[in-house]
């Protein structure tokens, strides 16, 4: 019979939070999940990357007997949770086909007998008849489905393999509850999972997106090497992923960053699994602190200790530009999201989604609705790089979330200048394309831009330009903020281009309620490099104590002994919180928020000892 000692039934869900993972609240959402749980309900949570999905399933997995299973996309993955368990003191193990057929026997064996609390799987082992063997003779209290999501064709990481977890839930004898959790927002998502899954009356819970120790920048940028290279000299410690669109610049990057003397290295689907693999955990064990990659990285990294994301090119929707952008400061640091951004990356955006690989599984229609739902998603994420808005608004808006006008910790709210209104120039340019097109002509917006300016040109004398009414009505402005404004109306919806290889600017249906002057055109004032210095020193918060440099190393040296990730032994806010606390005893030690009973009793000592030192001999402030 498995063997179901160690249980804590007798704690509340408060006291294993600080027993287990050291922390003294909830998150919210947290305490709500696990209650739900330990009631034997389904569960569907949407909860933002880094809001603490994890101990949502793993404190009924140590509060409740049998075995939790944990369903997760990537294998490569389950090691580091697996790991971070085991030093809380939680037996967990992982399943997945890295593991030889002798060794997966005998994982098995020792489940069977109760050996682990959670067990990692990923979806393909559900349908393997040896594992389907050992779930239908094992009491599984709860299976979670991390990443849920991927269920859903809609959503953008489809795994054909999830829709295998229904049939695994009917072959057991008996169907214990079902958590599913997910970052991805959207209705259609949602429902998709209820339904996928075959969730009974699940309780829903929907966490705030907002993640406020996050900086959100956007920054149009004609020389984006050279501002990767800026960004990263104001982060000398600290570690941080650069996503690029296409494997080749993560190349070239990667290089560039070398070259400076930056330990950086590189991830994409084109490298070999091997150096994939070795890559990736110089990264998450820091040997190795910047990871220049393609959206290919980064699904599962639990690394919370990321002080930067820089997107080095626009991705082409919302949801990816969070999630990605969210793998920064994760443990509630501050961090800051910088996203150079160039007017060709929509170009970029709309070929991959016009030439995206076909999905097998879709119908042509559906195939169809799928690439224009893609293409309204890709629209939004272009009013994000250009809106003069606040950006985390503008992002919680997309989520269907309200939220105030002004976050206050946003290159927009923060960069002082304010919004500028063209609509005056906006109507001009709508008036001269109108024009034009009454006489069954069209052109791009560099001749247009002519017109207004009453620039002469010989390649459209033909068109005698002079007698238009709208020749040289923007004579005096310059040429580069008429491009913006051009560029504002096509992303403001006034204008649209069209495909081919010589595109001309056509009116849309909003065109004439820019005219009538019930709309207006709004652009944002480029700010300049002292007032995007001034915005980003006040983003990052106060500087580290002189004690903060003397605690990573202690923990550096405990991880590599360990050989774990730093962040493994404690995160970079339980860092702060020591230097802070300064505590001089084990039980003061104790008292820190994301310490631990079990990493009180390892760890204390290093710590405490590198404490004392400090406080007898502290360096100058
Ligand atoms: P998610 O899976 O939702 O992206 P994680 O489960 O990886 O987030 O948690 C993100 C970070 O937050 C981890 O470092 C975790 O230890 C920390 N964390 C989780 N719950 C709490 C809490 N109640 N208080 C403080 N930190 C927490
Ligand atoms: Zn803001």
């Amino acid at each position: 019979m498995p063997r179901l000692s160690e249980r804590n039934h007798t704690m509340t869900p408060e006291q294993a939070l600080k027993q287990y993972f050291g922390y003294d609240r909830f998150r919210p959402y947290q305490e709500q999940v696990v209650r739900a749980i330990l009631s034997r309900r389904d569960v569907l949570a949407v909860m933002p990357t880094g809001a603490g999905k994890s101990v949502c399933y793993q404190l009924p997995a140590v509060m409740q007997e049998g075995i939790t299973l944990v369903i997760s996309p990537l294998i490569s993955l389950m090691q580091d949770q697996v790991q971070a368990l085991i030093q809380s003191g939680i037996r967990a193990a992982w399943l997945n086909s890295t593991l030889t057929p002798r060794q997966q026997q005998l994982a098995l064996e020792r489940a069977g007998q109760g050996a682990y609390q959670i067990i990692y799987v990923a979806p393909e082992r559900l349908s393997l008849p040896a594992f389907r063997r050992f779930a239908q003779q094992s009491p599984i209290s709860l299976v979670t489905v991390d990443e849920a999501h991927c269920i859903s064709q809609w959503g953008h990481d489809f795994r054909p393999s999830y829709l295998e977890i229904a049939d695994f839930l009917e072959s057991l004898p008996q169907r214990p509850p079902v958590a599913a959790f997910t970052a991805t927002a959207t209705q259609s998502v949602r429902e998709d999972i209820i339904r996928s899954l075959g969730l009974e009356n699940p309780l829903t819970f929907v966490s705030g997106f907002d993640r406020p120790n996050l900086y959100f920048e956007v920054r149009e940028s004609s020389h984006r090497d050279q501002d990767v290279l800026e960004t990263l000299a104001r982060f000398p410690d600290r570690s941080g992923i650069i996503y690029c669109l296409s494997r080749k610049k993560v190349e070239e990057l990667c290089q560039l960053l070398c070259d400076n003397g930056y330990p950086a290295t590189r991830y994409h689907a084109g490298l070999d699994p091997q150096e994939r693999k070795q890559n990736q955990e110089d990264f998450l064990y820091d040997r190795r602190t910047v990871m220049v990659a393609t959206n290919a990285f980064g699904m599962g990294i639990d690394k919370s200790n990321v002080g930067f994301v820089i997107h080095c090119g626009m991705p082409g929707n919302p949801e990816s530009y969070y999630q990605e952008a969210g793998r920064a400061g994760r443990d509630g640091s501050p961090a800051q999201c910088i996203l150079l951004f160039q007017r060709r990356d929509i170009a970029t955006n709309r070929y991959f989604i016009e030439q995206g690989e076909e999905n097998s599984d879709l119908t042509p229609e559906q195939s169809r609705m799928l690439r224009q739902h893609d293409l309204q998603r890709l629209q939004q994420m272009v009013h994000y790089c250009s809106t003069p808005g606040c950006l985390r608004h503008a992002l919680l808006s997309y989520f269907g979330e309200q939220s105030p006008d002004r976050c206050g910790n946003c290159s927009n709210c923060l960069g002082g200048q304010a919004p500028e209104d063209v609509t005056a120039e906006g109507r001009q340019f709508v008036y001269c394309v109108a024009l034009l097109s009454r006489e069954g002509r069209a052109f791009g917006s560099g001749a247009i831009t002519k017109i207004l300016l009453g620039t002469e040109d010989p390649a459209i004398d033909w068109l005698r330009p002079r007698r238009l009414d709208c020749w040289g009505a923007l004579a005096g402005t310059s040429p580069a903020k008429l491009r913006r404004v051009a560029a504002a109306l096509e992303d403001q919806g006034f204008l649209r281009r069209t495909e081919g290889e010589r595109p001309v600017l056509e009116l849309t249906r909003q065109a004439p309620s820019l005219v009538s002057g019930k709309a207006h055109l709004i652009i944002k004032a480029q700010a300049t490099k002292k007032e995007r210095r001034q915005a980003q020193a006040q983003a990052s918060g106060s500087p580290d104590s002189p004690l903060f440099p003397i605690l990573r190393e202690v923990r550096m040296r405990l991880a590599r002994a360990e050989s774990v990730p730093a962040f493994i032994i404690f995160n970079d806010a339980t860092l702060r919180e020591l230097c802070r606390v300064q505590p001089r005893t084990r039980d003061e030690f104790l008292q820190v928020k994301g310490v631990g009973a079990k990493k009180a009793e390892r760890y204390a000592a290093p710590f405490l000892e590198a404490i004392r030192a400090y406080l007898k001999h502290p360096s100058k402030e």
